[in-house]
């Protein structure tokens, strides 16, 4: 029997100073220098119009990089037309954003990540990613150092399904070679967000564990040396 865990990656196994905020923030640095907005001025903006904001919508139409930040774009560019700039300065804005988000190196690694998954691996367990993420996410993960310790790198981007909606997790069981969760191999997810990761999967019948969160769940963890001790003691 083989034993996975599907893993979130944003705020689970890394996070990026700042989010998306801080990337049209950075973007707006790069181009309007003294603009003077902050992050208050553009979080309105961007909770909706990014496809984790709709995940029972299925987006398998855009299941290529250039067609998903199409998309993405017209959104950013919106948002910048919006805070008062004109048109091509915000397409100019909205490709910068997308050049700034996908920089490897604005991404930190926890103190906890890498050690941790060689101590799961080390009992077992292999790793799978299963994000809400960018195209390019198998990249971020390889320059972050982190591809040797997983066996698939699963983007909403390019599967066009976001947790947790049931197919993002069966098209993750499917790329480790299962068909549904306890057949008959052991399937953990792990994630800091109650709904799309938790919820997402004890829907379909995998154990969750929320990490580095408050929050309602059956199974929580402080950082991921919990989710260690967990896993070997078993359930
Ligand atoms: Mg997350």
């Amino acid at each position: 029997m083989k034993r996975t865990i599907l893993w979130d990656f944003d705020g689970t196994l890394a996070r990026r100073e700042g989010v998306w905020s801080g990337a049209l923030l950075q973007a707006l640095d790069q181009h309007c220098p003294g603009h003077g907005l902050c992050r208050d001025d553009i979080h309105p903006r961007i909770v909706h119009g990014f496809p984790w904001h709709y995940p029972e919508t299925a987006h398998t139409h855009l299941n290529r990089p250039e067609r998903w930040w199409r998309q993405l774009c017209d959104h950013l560019a919106w948002v910048f037309r919006d805070l008062g700039y004109e048109a091509e300065l915000a397409e100019t804005l909205a490709r910068t954003t997308r050049i700034i988000y996908t920089d490897a190196t604005s991404f930190r690694l926890y103190d906890d990540t890498v050690p941790a998954l060689e101590a799961l691996r080390a009992a077992g367990w292999r790793h799978v990613i299963l994000s809400n993420h960018v195209p390019e996410l198998p990249n971020l993960v390889r320059e972050l150092g982190l591809l040797p310790l997983f066996d698939d790198v699963i983007s909403s981007a390019l599967i066009g399904y976001e947790k947790p909606h049931p197919e993002a997790f069966a098209a993750a069981l499917r790329a480790v070679g299962l068909r549904a969760a306890g057949d008959p191999d052991e399937v953990w997810m792990v994630g800091d967000n109650a709904v799309a990761d938790v919820q997402g999967a004890e829907a379909v019948g995998i154990p969750a564990i929320l990490v580095r969160r408050e929050g309602e769940a059956r199974h929580r963890c402080e950082d991921l040396w919990g989710v260690v001790e967990l896993l070997a003691e078993g359930r």
